[in-house]
């Protein structure tokens, strides 16, 4: 049995008796000179010492006891002091935990993953972007979009409008504006990450005016400069990668960067990136002498086009006992208004990054503000 030297404290004197202490039959024992009592352990309150201080017992008469490394002493009477032993006592301490806890997990995940992603991607290099942009367009090509046919000429002129727009920007990035015929995509355009936009053959037929293409542009270019692509990609996929990197896996982290192109296609911008990008078009437009209206008005014209593609697609595939065929669900068209169903997720071939521009009417109010008043 293990004995250990304790000063005792009686709580009515001021001087401590030198004591031996013995943990026995579940109960602390003190014998020394005046001195024999005994207390049951679960009286008996045990303080672990800060570095090199004795412990301290706390005795249910008033009295204290200090003895030098009692570690085993507390085990042996059952009590407890790592951190689990601590919060099992401590049951104000453990209920309050919880919330705690849940709390900063809430807002790890609510403010801080977008914060930590923004501050990512802050450091993440042009090249790194266009790199990613270019293999990304690589699979598109693969996948959906195939070579323009428009007249090289036509090409060249709107490149050159797109370079005037594109001027006074990052000068990190490398302003190239590429089209693609895209017959089942339809009329669209999109950003990639360091300043390639590609626009469809199908835009740029059923557009109007050339400003109706530089509205839709300048809009694109607020995604590139503001970084959205890379923004939205740390979002969704930094807590991936962050967990892989804490857990050691490596493998798993190798297989996150070679997803990128596809996630970076797959990404949906957040109603807040679509606002920045619009605001980004709106002091860029008039820069260029472009009336904010024509986005207005190129907006609603791709909307009826894609619905005027949806109800031909029914048709099609109506009665044929067919499922429809796997192509993008149109939110550029916004009309998730009318039908009131917002598709969540579909199961497309291609990339929703066509399908990324939800409500039209709500979003193109402020555009169509520039538009002449004639009803
Ligand atoms: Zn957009």
């Amino acid at each position: 049995m293990n004995v250990w030297q304790g000063r005792y404290f009686d709580g009515r004197s001021a001087g401590a008796k030198t004591v031996e202490v013995r943990c026995e039959q579940g109960s602390l024992r003190l014998d020394g000179p005046e001195v024999a009592v005994s207390y049951s352990a679960g009286q008996v309150r045990s303080t672990a010492p800060i570095g090199a201080m004795p412990w301290r017992f706390d005795l249910p008469d008033g009295g204290a006891l200090e003895v030098n490394n009692a570690a085993l002493l507390a085990r042996q009477l059952g009590h407890r002091h790592d951190l689990a032993g601590r919060l099992e006592r401590s049951w104000k301490l453990a209920v309050l935990a919880v919330p705690l806890l849940v709390g900063t997990v809430f807002a790890a995940y609510q403010w801080g993953l977008p914060w930590l992603a923004d501050r990512g991607a802050e450091i993440v290099p042009v090249a790194a972007e266009q790199k990613l942009a270019s293999e990304t367009l690589a699979m598109l090509d693969r996948y959906g979009l195939a070579d323009s046919k428009l007249p090289r000429a036509r090409q060249e002129a709107l490149r050159q409008r797109f370079a005037a727009l594109a001027k006074g920007g990052n000068p990190d990035y490398q302003y190239r504006l590429e089209f693609r015929n895209a017959e089942d995509i339809g009329p669209n355009a999109f950003a990639l990450p360091g300043g390639t936009v590609v626009m469809t053959d199908q835009l740029v037929e059923l557009a109007s005016s050339d400003d109706e293409l530089l509205a839709v542009l300048a809009h694109e270019i607020g995604h590139v400069e503001l970084r959205h692509g890379v923004r939205g990609l740390l979002r969704s996929s930094g807590l991936a990668v962050a967990v892989s990197v804490v857990l050691g896996d490596a493998t798993s982290v190798g297989t996150t960067m070679a997803a990128l192109p596809v996630m970076l296609a797959d990404l949906r911008y957040s109603r807040d990136f679509e606002r920045e990008a619009d605001d980004f078009a709106l002091r860029r437009l008039p820069e260029q002498s472009v009336s904010p209206c024509a986005f207005s008005t190129v907006m609603h014209r791709i909307e009826a086009e894609m619905k005027r593609r949806d109800r031909e697609d029914d048709r099609e595939h109506e009665g044929s006992g067919k499922n429809r065929p796997d192509r993008p669900r149109r939110e550029s068209s916004g009309d998730s208004q009318e039908s009131g169903a917002k598709p969540e997720s579909d199961q497309s071939d291609i990339p929703a990054w066509f399908s990324t521009h939800p409500d039209t009417h709500e979003r193109t109010r402020r555009f169509a503000d520039y538009c002449p008043q004639d009803k």
